[in-house]
């Protein structure tokens, strides 16, 4: 008989004894600190939540903009995740956003929804008002609109150009 079934059949024998025991026991050697209220244990859980944050920044951006791509219905379909680490790496390559020469962010050069991948080669450091115009002057251009493709065009040439993805 393996240990733990030994185990197992002791204690469906003694059951009711050994948790009263168990029940005693941790009632004589309850801490002396009282207990803490629901309300006390989760403002204790989001002050650490908040020092962790404070004292890595950067990995907590890359892991929020890691998790927003990876949350895109398109990314998940097709089981494309990027990691914190990722983003990292491309705000260690691109260390402002590509358009404004300020901020940081998180954007995929080609859509998800054009087909384009949520993978490193096709992610660029755009700021989230780059990013909002961008989206915006796509939704205003109709697809069949004769600028929009090279609209498009221009975004990945521009993003292979600060990039370097394509001379390495
Ligand atoms: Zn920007």
């Amino acid at each position: 008989m393996a240990t733990g079934d030994a185990w197992r059949a002791w204690y469906e024998r003694n059951r009711e004894h050994y948790n009263a025991y168990q029940r005693e026991y941790a009632r004589a050697h309850r801490p002396e600190r009282p207990t803490l209220t629901p309300e006390e244990r989760r403002e204790h859980r989001l002050a650490s939540l908040r020092l962790w944050r404070e004292a890595h920044p950067d990995l907590n951006a890359a892991s929020t903009a890691a998790t927003n791509a990876n949350r895109r219905p398109q990314a998940r379909a097709r089981g494309e995740r990027i990691t914190s680490q990722d983003v990292l790496a491309l705000w260690q390559r691109q260390p402002v956003c590509v358009d404004c020469g300020a901020g940081r962010g998180v954007d995929h050069v080609i859509r998800l929804g054009d087909g384009g991948s949520n993978t490193t080669g096709n992610l660029q450091n755009l700021c989230k008002p780059c990013n909002a115009r961008k989206e915006n002057a796509e939704r205003t251009l109709p697809p069949d609109h004769p600028n929009f493709e090279r609209a498009r065009k221009a975004r990945e040439l521009r993003h292979r150009a600060t990039t370097g993805v394509n001379a390495r």
